[in-house]
């Protein structure tokens, strides 16, 4: 059943195009970001599937798959290194990433020799490829590979509309984000329809703690402090928090979301000591607060409301230098109708 009816209309050319260049692709690797989200995780096994349907041979490329993803479904195994895939690769299919920056350096350094087809929704990217879809205004670079199966004359039933709800509910938060609009209900909908089961896929993202990462959630907590008048909330985190709770940078997944809930908060910030001279930051935001525009100028990139990046500097150094952009985009907007609520938390 053809559902081109349920792609927005102008997101209709991008998925026409991109079903197009995948019929005309042969032997081809997908990838996507390094430190694979639900996302990036989701769209590479919509691609695979996608693939499969098409009669086409692939590849999945990707470093590791985080833990707390591992009851997605792939359609293949998973290469973490371009020696073992058993064809010579013509085409590349990279997902939810626009940058080689953040892809393995190996991979990133075949692009040259692949056709590439890139499909993303970051901010800002002008593609990697020969066929490129870039689209900001999707809530998830699942979402636009949902339409590009539509094109494709795929339906959207079985494994291939669980990987889309992970995707969808991934970048949405659960569809809370500011970027949940109509088309993510629309296709959520129909994802339901196809025999997608969201409240157990919810149950398996969200209940599945350990005690470490429990323990690490209430250390952050503690340490966490508003700053800016409180329009910040401010986390560093340290190597040693990970060794001393028994935990890896998989567990601090969602903990800046938990940021943003403090009251007259508008940028929730995350600074990660990833290894000596090196840190990780998120940023989160509600509403028209662009923390893309302060990951823009530091290394980095994302959506309005969601970016990260990395700071090759000491978490004294990077902190610095976080709080002193992020204060300046807060400056440079205007202030919220509300004025923000004081502290009571000691910082
Ligand atoms: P994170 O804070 O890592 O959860 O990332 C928030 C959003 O920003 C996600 O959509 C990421 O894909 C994006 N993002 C994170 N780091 C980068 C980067 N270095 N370049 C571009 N986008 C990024
Ligand atoms: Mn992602
Ligand atoms: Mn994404």
């Amino acid at each position: 059943m053809r559902r081109f009816g349920l792609i927005p209309a102008r997101f209709q050319e991008g998925a026409q195009k991109i079903a197009d260049a995948l019929k005309r692709s042969d032997r081809v690797l997908i990838s996507g970001h390094v430190n694979a989200d639900g996302d990036s995780v989701a769209s590479l096994t919509a691609g695979g599937l996608i693939l499969r349907a098409l009669g086409k041979q692939f590849a999945l490329y990707a470093a590791g798959i985080p833990d707390y993803l591992s009851f997605v479904s792939l359609p293949g195994a998973v290469y973490s290194s371009l020696r073992h895939i058993p064809f010579i690769p013509q085409s590349a299919l990279i997902v939810d990433c626009s940058d080689t920056g953040r892809m393995n350096a190996e991979f990133a350094g075949r692009l040259p020799d692949l056709t590439v087809i890139n499909v993303d929704h970051h901010i800002g990217s002008n593609g990697l490829g020969a066929a490129n879809w870039i689209q900001p205004e999707a809530a998830a670079t699942a979402q636009l590979m949902a339409y590009v199966a539509i094109a494709c004359d795929l339906p959207l039933v079985g494994e291939l509309a669980d990987a889309i709800a992970v995707g969808l509910v991934s970048d949405t938060g659960g569809f809370s984000h500011g970027n949940t609009d109509k088309h993510v209900f629309s296709l959520a909908a129909c994802l339901a329809s196809g025999g997608c089961d969201i409240p157990q896929l919810r149950k398996n993202l969200e209940a599945n703690w350990t005690l470490g990462q429990m323990r690490l959630w209430s250390r952050l907590m503690r340490r966490a402090c508003l700053l800016h008048n409180g329009a910040i909330a401010f986390c560093n985190v340290h190597l040693r928090d990970f060794r001393e709770c028994g935990t890896t940078i998989e567990h601090l997944e969602g903990f800046v979301e938990q940021l943003r809930r403090l009251r007259g908060v508008r940028i929730a910030a995350l600074l990660r000591e990833d290894k000596p001279g090196m840190c990780k930051y998120s940023l989160r935001s509600f509403g028209s607060t662009n923390v893309q525009a302060i990951a823009a100028r530091l290394n980095g990139g994302g959506h309005i409301n969601a970016a990260g990046g990395t700071l090759y500097a000491s978490p004294g150094q990077a902190k610095k230098l976080l709080l002193a952009t992020v204060t300046r985009q807060l400056d440079s907007e205007k202030s919220p109708t509300l004025p923000p609520c004081s502290s009571d938390i000691p910082q």
